[in-house]
């Protein structure tokens, strides 16, 4: 049998930092780098004796989540300990929820080829990150930073309802971008504010009963979600065809080598043995504290997209591609406050953007200029002041050091030629030297023509305006 035999099962655990600027339990900063162990207080590094308080607005963000995926809110809820040892925990239990999640049964809409698709949600529910041990800096050692331990969380669980890594990757691009614009979470995946544990399963197509699944914990980026998945089914098909069984274990995904490697801790094979936290009061929600959140909610990535359309006249493709993201939804809506040409704004976040963004494999938050920088800079080229390639050359540059675009295109002397002497006198120069091409033009041949106004823009760097050279070659070639 070979793969298309196979059905996939995926279900994902999605982690999510919020971005409350103090901690669940204490009011110590949650600002990621700081240097180690600064940012800690006894309740986060578990001291005896300590006592957690909530944190309201943990609770807030957490349901203004589950609103946005369409789930129920509890409206009585409770925090439990999850007791396990490890390191990073000095208090060998983790605060999180367990029976009572303060959200249930919600849903997240996805694209795919047959249409739109329900991804089911089980449950979100609030918990503390753990700290974070360093283990590379020092030969021979593990030290323990506990600036992330407390960090309030949410952990968003998914049905085993995903089919393929493609739905995987739009259901997570979906969720963060949810996330995003309801302004519960940065979602930097660099930084582990968004990361998801992974359940993968195979079973003979036409199958009920789910095959055994394995999990790959805290993979935080597309890549390696989409090639860690493929390897797992592959892997998974390949024990069941040679008459194995697939093992339910955690496992690790490593980069390099491109496969992964069970865990040598069990930790499924661990019981947690839950009880609710005896120092945390129960959660009691009203519906006026949850309609309150409800009426409150910002616009959502799906209604400005459709917005977009109308107000803007961009394509379906189009507006998807910007409203996946706050970051450049808001970039795309700013830098047409400032250059008020929302098509040339649109095609410069779909195109050479996007593809920086790809290809640097960073998040458009992290895009280091601003929208009044992206705005100025469509102005120069609206201006004539530079041509669309140099324009190319200044966003690079502006990936790379952040400032105004005029200021580079002053320092590096990018201004475009558009002053018709001296283009005349590269038209003229170019002519000379290029007297094939010109018999070539007047004997037919169009193409000719764009190999001259080539050889001009190579002359000038780039820098000569490109209606301006080809006009006046035209002029030259038919007296
Ligand atoms: P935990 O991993 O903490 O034990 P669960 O048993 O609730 O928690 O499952 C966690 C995730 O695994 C859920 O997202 C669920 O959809 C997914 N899952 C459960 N069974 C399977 C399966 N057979 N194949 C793929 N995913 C599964
Ligand atoms: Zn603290
Ligand atoms: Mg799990």
């Amino acid at each position: 049998m070979s793969r298309e035999d196979y059905e996939v099962i995926i279900g994902l655990e999605v982690h999510s930092e919020l971005s409350t600027k103090t901690k669940i339990f204490c009011s110590c900063p949650t600002t990621f780098g700081g240097s180690p162990n600064t940012q800690t207080c006894p309740i986060c590094m578990g001291m005896p004796g300590t006592l957690p308080v909530l944190n309201e607005k943990v609770v807030e963000y957490a349901v203004k989540a589950g609103l946005a995926t369409n789930c129920e809110i509890s409206r009585n809820s409770k925090n439990d300990r999850k007791n396990y040892f490890y390191p990073d925990l000095p208090k060998a239990y983790q605060i999180s929820q367990f029976d009572e999640p303060l959200c249930e049964h919600g849903y997240v809409e996805i694209d795919t080829e047959n249409g739109k698709k329900k991804i089911r949600l089980t449950r979100i529910h609030i918990e503390e990150d753990a700290g974070k041990l360093n283990h590379d800096e020092f030969a021979g050692d593990s030290l323990v930073d506990l600036n992330r331990a407390g960090v309030p969380l949410i952990e968003i669980v998914s049905e085993p309802d995903l089919r393929s890594s493609e739905e995987v990757e739009n259901y997570l691009r979906k969720l963060k971008s949810i996330l995003e614009y309801i302004e519960v979470s940065d979602c930097k995946m660099q930084e582990g504010s968004f990361r998801a544990d992974v359940n993968v399963s195979v079973r003979k197509k036409g199958e009920s009963k789910l095959g055994t699944r394995t999990e790959m914990k805290n993979m935080n980026s597309f890549r390696s979600i989409t090639r860690a998945i493929e390897y797992e089914i592959d892997r998974q098909i390949d024990v069941i065809e040679d008459g194995g069984e697939v093992e339910q274990e955690s496992l690790r995904w490593d980069d390099v080598s491109g496969k992964t490697f069970p865990m040598r801790d069990k930790e499924d094979a661990q019981d947690y043995r839950y009880f609710p936290d005896p120092d945390l009061v129960a959660i009691k929600l009203s519906d006026e504290y949850i309609e309150n959140i409800r009426k409150n909610l910002p616009e959502l990535p799906e209604s400005r997209k459709e917005r977009y359309l109308t107000q803007y006249n961009l394509s379906e493709k189009d507006a998807k591609i910007i409203t996946s993201s706050k970051y450049l939804s808001d970039l795309f809506e700013n830098a047409i406050k400032v250059c008020n040409n929302p098509k040339a704004v649109s095609n410069w976040i779909i195109s050479d953007i996007s593809r920086i963004l790809n290809e640097t494999e960073i998040d458009p938050i992290e895009i280091p200029f601003d929208s009044n920088q992206l705005g100025k800079l469509i102005i120069l080229i609206d201006k004539g002041t530079i041509s669309s390639s140099i324009a190319k050359k200044v966003l690079v540059e502006m990936f790379e050091h952040p400032r105004d675009p005029e200021d580079i295109i002053d320092e590096k002397g990018w201004v475009q030629i558009s002053d018709e002497g001296a283009i005349k006198d590269v038209v003229m120069r170019v002519l000379e030297a290029n007297p094939q091409s010109v018999a070539d033009f007047k004997g037919g041949k169009q193409k000719a023509l764009g190999f001259l106004v080539g050889q001009a823009m190579k002359e000038t760097r780039g820098k000569a305006n490109p209606q301006m050279l080809n006009q006046m070659f035209l002029e030259e070639l038919n007296k």
